[in-house]
């Protein structure tokens, strides 16, 4: 596996790879892998004849105050299970190379992102979708991999894709969690035991949201009563945002009628972890 930091050199050598008649998967992450991680380059690599990924903690989807600083890096650790997954390429650029001095151009998906992580994160889809639209312009792959972990992600890069014509299949994989239901994220190894002991809650609301709609309660608000109740069960989380809504508009719902997608933010100590389930009422 070849690590490169160019641009410019990745740009040219997929360039060359695609005149070769080479089918390529780029799977985009801000590293520190774990087992999510792992499932994308995994599946990439059983579709595609190139497969490269990108590790860029990328500053511009961080918003004032949050943990851009802190945010957890291993590039040796990456690089290692990476070539052990069989990845062909790794893109590491700097910041630097990704935003050169004079960078002025972003992308921006406008509604879509309003509502969700959009509303307590502002301007980090703008950064996401700018970065994104980036990586697709180098690699020009012809599939990308995302997390539904990251499920306002994947529908947000999934319209950008569609609104500029970007010629390429998005690929969306199920959440990896732990065995206790949370979702793996690199930002669970920021938790303290206790607070890792707790985030537990976030699957387990989802869980009785589940229940709740396979039952037939149709009203999104009692639904999501019952995710607070349960959340607020665990006295060192706090929540960000819990909703109930429309798995492609992401527009709030009020009945539950058809597929829902519920999904949470929440915050132990200073760690903000989020989470989702797609519903099916039956
Ligand atoms: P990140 O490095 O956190 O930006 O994530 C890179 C990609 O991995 C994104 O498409 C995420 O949605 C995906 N991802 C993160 N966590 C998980 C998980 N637990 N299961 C599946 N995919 C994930």
């Amino acid at each position: 596996m070849q690590t490169i930091d160019d641009p410019d050199t990745i740009q040219r050598r997929c360039e060359s790879l695609r005149r070769e008649g080479k089918t390529i998967g780029l799977v985009p992450t801000m590293g520190a892998f774990h087992e999510g991680h792992v499932s994308l380059m995994r599946r990439a690599c059983a579709e595609n004849d190139i497969v490269i990924v990108s590790i860029f903690v990328n500053p511009i989807q961080f918003g004032r105050g949050e943990d851009f600083d802190s945010y957890p890096r291993d590039l040796p650790g990456d690089l290692a299970q990476a070539e052990q997954i069989g990845v062909d390429l790794m893109f590491a650029p700097s910041a630097q190379a990704i935003y050169p001095k004079g960078f002025q151009t972003y992308v921006d998906v406008t509604e879509l992102t309003t509502g969700l992580c959009g509303a307590s994160r502002p301007g980090h889809f703008r950064g996401v979708t700018t970065v994104v639209a980036k990586l697709f312009n180098l690699v020009m792959p012809h599939r990308a991999y995302f997390g539904q972990k990251d499920y306002q992600q994947s529908v947000v890069v999934r319209r950008m894709a569609a609104d500029l014509n970007c010629n390429l299949e998005i690929v969306v994989l199920p959440t990896v969690r732990e065995p206790d239901g949370l979702a793996m994220s690199s930002r669970n190894t920021r938790l303290t035991p206790e607070q890792r002991r707790a985030a537990s809650v976030l699957y387990r609301s989802l869980r009785c949201a589940d229940e709740q709609v396979r039952a037939g309660e149709y009203s999104a608000k009692t639904v999501l009563e019952e995710v607070r109740r349960t959340i607020e069960t665990e006295p060192l989380a706090r929540i960000d945002y819990v909703a109930a809504c429309d798995p492609e508009t992401l527009q709030p719902l009020d009945y539950i009628s058809g597929p829902v997608l519920i999904a949470l933010a929440a915050r132990f100590g200073e760690t903000r972890l989020i989470d989702n389930l797609l519903i099916t009422a039956s």
